[in-house]
């Protein structure tokens, strides 16, 4: 049974419509993030399942019980819900452990004291207790909110760009590490992120909004290997568009040969199409007698980027161990490693530029 259930939650800022037709749904110990563009309406979707933004249509869920509709509106403190925001929002003048315990109004002192000990434990932080906010770390200062948000045992938490107050590579550790604490703790999370990585790195369904729509929910893998939009397979990792030719309903002809695919419904044979063609189903090999130019290349520290250009003039993506030092102009041997392509027809791509 799911924890949270969202079906056709359309959300409005005065006339503009904010959230519109979103279904989903997050099973009880589920973590779900929400990735989208600026403006998508990430955190509309985030305040209307706390009750702090209005429904206009559809209903929400928790725990089996509508919490909002057209007709019904719990109140935000009545629904067990925790928040954790992106400026932490600590109490100043409260140590970490009175913070913490700042939610516990019907626990005794020593509950208290128990539940405050587990989780300063559970978030790393043991030593930390008599603390001031202004003397730990953002990154200290977000565990402690998170602590703080956990201690109740709310049914889902919320989470509003937690980690964007925090440098580039303590996001993605800490993602990782705010995972492991949600699941220790068997709680159900839905996070808002525009950063893929923070995305793939927590949760275990990952929804990618644009302009109000949810056009995939689905897990980290079948959003890069399988997105249903050629918006998600441009905002979802790097990857380009090259043109087909459907064979026959499992197989496209390409400039890369003929390749193995399931094809959007109503395709015919003989109808171009456009083919979704990621770094990774490119690799480098100098022993190959398939040779394409090198127009551009990018050092990623660990690898190089390189595009290179087909007979068509067409440009794919292709990664390579970042001693294979080749420069703008050169041609490079290359080999296939594709499993399975991913194939918008060209109404789709037209719509969605990459
Ligand atoms: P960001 O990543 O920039 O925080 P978001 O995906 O969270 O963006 P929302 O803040 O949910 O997006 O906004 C969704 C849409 O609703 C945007 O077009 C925004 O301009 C509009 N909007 C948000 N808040 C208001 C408001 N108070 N009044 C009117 N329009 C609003």
């Amino acid at each position: 049974m799911p924890e949270l259930r969202l079906h056709q939650v359309k959300a409005m800022h005065q006339e503009h419509i904010a959230v519109n037709q979103v279904n989903l749904w997050l099973k009880a110990g589920e973590v779900g993030c929400l990735l989208g563009p600026s403006g998508c309406g990430k955190t509309t979707l985030l305040r209307t399942i706390a009750g702090l933004h209005a429904l206009a249509e559809g209903e929400i869920q928790i725990d089996q019980q509508v919490v909002s509709s057209a007709k019904k509106m719990v109140p935000t403190e009545q629904r067990e819900v925790g928040m954790v925001f992106q400026d932490y929002a600590l109490y100043p003048h409260l140590n970490v452990e009175q913070n913490i315990a700042f939610g516990l109004h019907r626990h005794s002192r020593a509950q208290k004291e128990a539940r405050v000990a587990q989780l300063l434990e559970l978030v790393g932080l043991p030593a930390m207790a008599k603390r001031f906010p202004h003397q730990l770390s953002g990154g200290q200062q977000q565990r402690i909110a998170l602590a703080r948000a956990l201690a109740p045992k709310p049914k889902i938490l919320l989470m509003d760009e937690p980690f964007s107050g925090l440098d580039v590579e303590l996001r993605e550790s800490l993602a990782r590490e705010v995972r492991g604490i949600l699941k220790a703790e068997g709680m159900s999370a839905l996070m808002v992120t525009h950063n893929q990585n923070e995305a793939f790195a927590m949760a275990d369904s990952v929804g990618v909004l644009k302009e109000g729509r949810l056009l995939q929910w689905d897990t980290p893998y079948n959003l890069y290997h399988q997105p249903a939009h050629p918006f998600i397979a441009d905002f979802i990792g790097q990857g380009s568009l090259i043109t087909g030719s459907v064979c026959d309903c499992r197989a496209v002809h390409t400039e890369l040969g003929l390749l193995k695919t399931q094809l959007p419904l109503g395709t015919q044979a003989g109808e171009a199409v456009s083919v979704l063609v990621r770094p990774d189903d490119i690799l480098h090999d100098d022993r190959s007698d398939w040779k394409l130019e090198v127009v551009n290349r990018a050092f990623r520290g660990s690898h190089f980027l390189f595009t290179l250009k087909l007979p068509s003039g067409e440009k794919v993506m292709c990664m390579s161990q970042s001693h294979h030092d080749h420069p703008v102009g050169s041609k490079i041997g290359i080999k296939l490693e594709m499993d399975h392509a991913v194939v918008f027809t060209k109404e789709a791509t037209l719509s969605q530029t990459l």
